[in-house]
């Protein structure tokens, strides 16, 4: 490869993708670069596909307004172009009363980030789900769940439709920066070569930390250090999804919006994420922490599921900001030119709600792309 082009997106993940069909147009040479065999295979295959209604996020956090935006941007697109999803809405339920207490607050931080929602009494509770166990619970109408291969595979076409050209089996190994863009190294499978852009996207999630490091930041400096967590998935069998109407979420008292009943569109029933910080990248389920599983806080909501319904079943690693015991991390989304990297758009910690987010952090990257170019 020995290009110059408009635009380079490294990573084929839903947020690269979702990026590349929005700035890809007749005149403009873009190219997405992709490390694996084809696209979609980390974050964006691995996760609870829920659309997230913009409940637990800092009020006027990047989280909170991509959310909100995306949740309604997506259903959009899922209906016009016949992607599979279900706007099913979901219970937030409370087991105790310091539960009960938190999830107060959590109702107040929805509300104050303009997310619909009701609060239940137990009757209506009751009524909406006969087999839930709780002593308070609020109802989230705008959450559902969405087919998240369906989602990539359509971003993957309307980016190539729109001209965007795609390379597998293509590793970012360098960045350089040069006069009027980024020389940008890669490795394939027929050898080392480079490319040049004017615009370089950094989208490569779990390595987004390491990408951002090749143009020359210190990522301990700039907070950008990324920290990986693993959550494990159980699938339930025995026909207990036909005891459920709905997602049910516990309320979130450690990392992550904690263990919840998932759905996916054919209305399977999954428990999880359990997350845990990791340092490797490995998807196996380590089935030793079923007991965590059953401790979980959603358990107690859930009287009627048995320990021999669970089976493990899947894992994914997401990208967090967040070491162990901070607190709320951002997105990072930023046109680096402070930095002296004018033309380098860095996305890092795209983790949950990303895949929610995603129609609206395209947008919000097509702004500045537009900003790049036309000035
Ligand atoms: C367990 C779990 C549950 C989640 N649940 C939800 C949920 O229910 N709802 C929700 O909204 N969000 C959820 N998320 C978050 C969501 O999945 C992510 O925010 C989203 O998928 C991030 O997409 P991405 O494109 O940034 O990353 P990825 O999908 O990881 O894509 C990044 C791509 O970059 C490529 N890459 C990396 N380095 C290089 C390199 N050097 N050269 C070339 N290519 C490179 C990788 O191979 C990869 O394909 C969850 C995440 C996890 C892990």
């Amino acid at each position: 490869m020995s290009y110059w082009a408009d635009i380079t997106i490294i990573g084929a993940g839903v947020i690269g993708l979702a990026i590349a069909s929005q700035v890809t147009r007749e005149d403009r040479e873009v190219y997405v670069l992709e490390k694996n065999e084809t696209f979609g295979q980390e974050q964006s295959s691995r996760n609870s596909e829920v659309i997230h209604a913009g409940i637990y996020y800092e009020k006027d956090s990047l989280k909170a307004r991509t959310c909100l935006e995306g949740n309604g941007l997506l259903y959009q697109l899922c209906e016009q172009n016949g992607i599979a999803c279900k706007k099913c809405g979901k219970i937030i339920v409370a087991t105790n009363d310091v539960e009960a207490t938190e999830l107060e607050k959590l109702y107040r931080r929805g509300n104050e980030n303009g997310v619909p929602l009701k609060m239940l009494s137990r009757r209506e509770m009751g009524k909406l789900e006969p087999n839930i166990k709780g002593i308070s619970a609020f109802f989230s109408p705008t959450t559902g769940v969405v087919d998240s291969y369906s989602l990539v595979r359509y971003f993957l076409g309307k980016a190539r439709e729109n001209g965007a050209q795609m390379a597998f089996k293509t590793e970012v190994i360098g960045i350089e920066k040069v006069s009027g863009g980024y020389k940008v190294e890669v490795k394939e499978p027929s050898g080392n070569s480079s490319l040049m852009t004017r615009v370089l996207i950094n989208c490569a999630g779990l390595y987004s930390d390491k990408v951002a490091e090749m143009t020359g930041i210190n990522i301990d400096e700039a907070n950008y250090k990324l920290h990986w967590c693993k959550g494990e998935y159980y699938s339930v069998g025995g026909g207990k999804n036909k005891l459920l109407n709905r997602l049910i979420y516990p309320v979130p008292m450690a990392i992550s919006v904690g263990v919840h009943v998932c759905f996916d569109v054919d209305w399977r029933l999954r428990f999880g994420p359990l997350f845990y910080y990791v340092n490797e990248i490995n998807f196996a389920v380590n089935d030793s922490r079923k007991r965590d599983f059953l401790e979980s806080s959603i358990m107690k909501a859930l009287p009627f599921i048995e320990p021999s319904d669970l089976e493990p079943e899947s894992a994914g690693i997401m990208a967090m900001l967040q070491a162990e015991g901070e607190g709320f991390r951002d997105f990072v989304i930023r046109h680096e030119e402070h930095r002296g990297l004018p033309g380098f758009i860095n996305l890092v910690g795209i983790e949950s709600p990303g895949l929610t987010s995603c129609p609206a952090i395209a947008r919000y990257v097509s702004h500045m792309v537009n900003e790049i170019l036309e000035n």
